[in-house]
């Protein structure tokens, strides 16, 4: 469904990573570790091409994305992001958030928008406060109506960039769960996290990342387990 050739980015002399292969399959889950400044976040804002890639190609369902004059907004609607720090607009209502993307670019009267809406919050245990503000929310419920709206625009791939690592710990869970439940039904996802027993429990494939790229790619118990390269091993070793 993804396909990434040959992906680089440098920003000015500072190479970020050079040359990731990745083929990305319809329901995978791909959890994205490694240390922090290693180049993760620019990763997948290449994907979605937000930051233009040096060199290297990337296609979505057989589709150049990185060519000149691919259509932009279109391929972007097939990709959904979701941020550390929520980005909520914060004026407007919980519904209001989730409704406003499939009514201004998918053209949904107000109705489907409302209905389309409440499911998606329903999903992620948020109906009840569609009417909140953003700024009545705990973290772990703007996390969630952020999902939601994502969800809502029916991405055929979410990216998340470290989504419950500005939570407190105890709201850390209720986010993991709601985007375990989304994998479990099939969404492809792309997660790039610290939390190694969710990347350990849900991932098709765990990409370490370090200096200047991939280095290594493995199933989880490859990975987690029995790492084959001394600087993942460090960093597994690290963490336990
Ligand atoms: P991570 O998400 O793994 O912590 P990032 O992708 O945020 O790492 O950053 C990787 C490297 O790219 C860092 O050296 C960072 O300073 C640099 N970088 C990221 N974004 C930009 C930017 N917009 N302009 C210049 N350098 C950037
Ligand atoms: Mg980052």
């Amino acid at each position: 469904m993804i396909h990434i050739e040959g992906l680089s980015k440098s920003f000015g002399s500072n190479l970020v990573f050079q040359d990731i292969h990745v083929d990305i399959e319809q329901g995978d889950c791909i959890s994205v570790i490694g240390p922090s400044g290693c180049g993760k976040s620019t990763f997948l804002r290449c994907i979605n091409l937000l930051e233009r890639p040096t060199a290297g190609s990337v296609y979505i369902d057989g589709q150049e994305i990185t060519a000149k004059g691919a259509p932009l907004d279109q391929i972007r609607r097939k990709m959904g992001m979701v941020y550390q720090t929520f980005n909520l607009f914060s004026h407007k209502t919980v519904l209001e958030n989730v409704m406003m993307a499939p009514m201004q670019l998918q053209g949904l009267s107000k109705k489907e928008a409302f209905d389309l809406a409440m499911e998606c919050l329903t999903q992620v245990g948020m109906a009840e406060r569609a009417d909140y503000m953003p700024s009545q929310l705990s973290g772990g419920q703007k996390q969630r109506a952020a999902i939601a709206r994502c969800v809502a625009m029916k991405p055929e791939i979410i990216l998340f960039d470290e989504p419950t690592s500005a939570l407190d710990p105890t709201m850390v869970d209720e986010v993991l769960a709601v985007i375990r439940r989304l994998v479990n039904r099939g969404m492809t996802c792309v997660i790039v996290t610290h939390e190694m027993n969710f990347a350990k429990a849900i991932s098709s494939q765990v990409i370490y990342m370090d200096e200047k790229g991939i280095y290594e790619m493995g199933p989880p118990a490859q990975i987690f387990d029995a790492p084959k390269r001394e600087r993942t091993k460090a960093f597994i070793n690290r963490l336990k």
